[in-house]
């Protein structure tokens, strides 16, 4: 017997066929004899259709507060939805709130962190033998407010849950079948993981690889929590992502993957001065506007150009700030480029292995593709390219680094 949380997302229960096979599923692990939580996401689509009607009913921002209450009704359909049928099945199912389990968070609306559950009732119920059903996504701040977790954050719900409840593992159901080496959308080469590291899984998430929300796995990385990822759609073994071992520091690279949601900005000739570089981005952190990569070129009289990437989704706001700040900061001008993509590889045998970056270079050079911006950490290489060509580097990249073969 385990204890397991099941996480299914969006397009698992996109309608009540999708829910009656979610259901046979969680019924064949109840009926092994394990205890089970369930965590699910809003119908697919369903969320994106909640934005759109806060962002039509009114002329500027919705409040936060009630942008909150709005968008996370969608779990709210599922989880009831699913242990209805989970109880006209004949099994003894009940579904919980985030404000009813007590999933606390702090007061920071659409993008709230979790901060303490209330194990003791959920594992009350799974001890008196009940499927619980958890809307994930959502929580309450210590006020009763309701907030979300952001975006794709039901992953995140999942892991927070089996961590707090002392699950022996946590899957999570989406529509691919496991982490793969690269997007098999893009590349039918792309091979499928068997395992991979919880610091390789946060890099390949942090620079657009879209199976697992990022914060999902530092929670899983910091309580240590096994987590599968798997497909609804079939019985496939998925991908383990967990502790690094000494196998996965040989592979030199594990995945390649790309984000085509940053733009470009240079802010061009600006004097080289204390201070200066603390005035244009102060700003855009007080906005929650996430800078990715920074460049700052070498100085030339006294004057130097500062090249950032931001969220494609941020670029309005970006413009609107720079508008002043470049002007403040007596910057010549600034360009917002919006067709670029990042393209990434991640392993942990980067750490023993140089030559990495060298051959990415060469790989992309040989095809004409210029790089626009290169930033590295210990176990990533990330490349700034023009958008159109990112299946190519992608495509190349796989092949120069034989990322279609096992071990
Ligand atoms: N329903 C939410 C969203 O679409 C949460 C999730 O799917 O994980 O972002
Ligand atoms: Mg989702």
């Amino acid at each position: 017997m385990a204890r397991i949380v099941q996480k299914y997302g969006g397009t698992s229960v996109a309608d009540l066929a999708k829910i009656h096979n979610v259901a046979e599923r969680i019924i064949r692990t109840y009926q092994a004899g394990n205890e089970v939580a369930v965590v699910l996401s809003a119908m697919a689509g369903e969320t994106d259709r909640l934005i759109a009607m806060a962002n039509a009913a009114t002329a500027d921002r919705p409040t936060p507060r009630e942008y909150d209450v709005l968008i996370s009704t969608g779990e709210q359909v599922t989880v009831s939805l699913m242990a209805m049928v989970l109880n006209s099945k004949g099994f003894p199912a009940k579904s919980a709130l985030g404000s009813q389990v007590k999933i606390i968070t702090d007061k920071n609306h659409m993008a709230a962190r979790i901060r303490k559950i209330d194990a003791d009732f959920i594992v009350r119920e799974l001890e008196k033998h009940r499927i619980m059903v958890i809307a994930g996504f959502q929580g309450v701040d210590r006020k009763g407010n309701i907030t979300t977790l952001g975006r794709g954050g039901s992953d995140t719900s999942a892991v927070a849950i089996a961590a707090a409840i002392r699950a022996d593992y946590c899957e999570t159901f989406t529509d691919v079948d496991g982490v793969y080496t690269t997007d098999p959308n893009v590349y039918e080469k792309a091979r499928k993981l068997k395992k991979i590291s919880y610091d390789e899984m946060l890099e390949l998430a942090g620079a657009g690889a879209k199976v697992l929300h990022q914060r999902a796995v530092e929670l899983a990385k910091l309580y240590n929590v096994p987590l599968y990822v798997r497909s609804s759609f079939n019985n496939d073994e998925g991908t383990l992502v967990t502790r690094e071992d000494e196998e996965m520091e040989k592979e030199v690279v594990s995945g390649i993957t790309y984000d085509r949601n940053q733009a470009k900005v240079s802010v061009i000739h600006v004097p080289d001065k204390p201070g200066i570089a603390a005035r244009l981005f102060t700003p855009l952190a007080e906005r929650d506007i996430i800078v990715d990569m920074i460049i700052q070129n070498a100085s030339i009289e006294g004057y130097t150009d500062l090249t950032f990437t931001i969220p494609k989704k941020d670029i309005k706001e970006v413009e609107e700030l720079l508008e002043t700040v470049a002007k403040e900061v007596n910057a010549e001008r600034f360009i917002i480029d919006p067709d670029i993509s990042k393209v990434s590889m991640v392993g942990l045998g980067m750490r023993s292995h140089s030559g990495v970056a060298t051959k990415m270079f060469d790989t992309l050079a040989k095809e004409g593709i210029n790089i626009q911006m290169i930033s590295t950490s210990e176990i990533k290489i990330s490349c700034v390219i023009e958008s159109k060509y990112t299946e190519l580097a992608v495509r190349v990249l796989h092949d120069a680094f034989q990322l279609e073969m096992e071990g």
